[in-house]
């Protein structure tokens, strides 16, 4: 039960910190530096705790240098083929120039999607 609420407080510690390194950015440009300083922020916590970190939050920060990654502000999207049938978006950031590609593909479906994800969650507690 402890550890239960410990974990709450840690996800709404990282969403704050999320939330907060998009409102520096979004009200100066040049805040830049704060924001990367939250994502680090929010990048240790979640690794100290061992938290999953939701996709669509893992996919707007740079892996290396842990800038909050919006299209034309702090990154370039751009989209790449492969062959006819692939195409990847590509995302770079700006500020260290790591990229990252990921597949265009409708029918993915996210792993916490899918229901073998849900039975392991449902296990874990039991
Ligand atoms: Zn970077």
């Amino acid at each position: 039960m402890a550890s239960q609420l410990k974990d709450k407080e840690a996800y709404q510690r990282l969403n704050y910190l999320y939330q907060a390194a998009h409102c520096v950015l979004s009200q100066n440009g040049e805040n830049e530096k704060l924001a990367r300083f939250y994502c680090f922020t929010q990048r240790t916590i979640a690794r100290r705790l061992v938290l999953r970190q939701d996709p669509s939050v893992k996919r707007t920060l740079c892996k290396k240098c842990c800038s909050l990654l919006i299209p034309g502000v702090t990154a370039t999207v751009r989209q790449r083929r492969k062959n006819s049938k692939t195409r990847f978006t590509v995302m770079r950031c700006l500020s260290c120039g790591q990229s990252k590609a990921l597949l265009n593909n409708p029918d993915h479906c996210l792993w916490v999607d899918r229901p073998e994800a849900q039975m392991e969650q449902r296990k874990q507690p039991g």
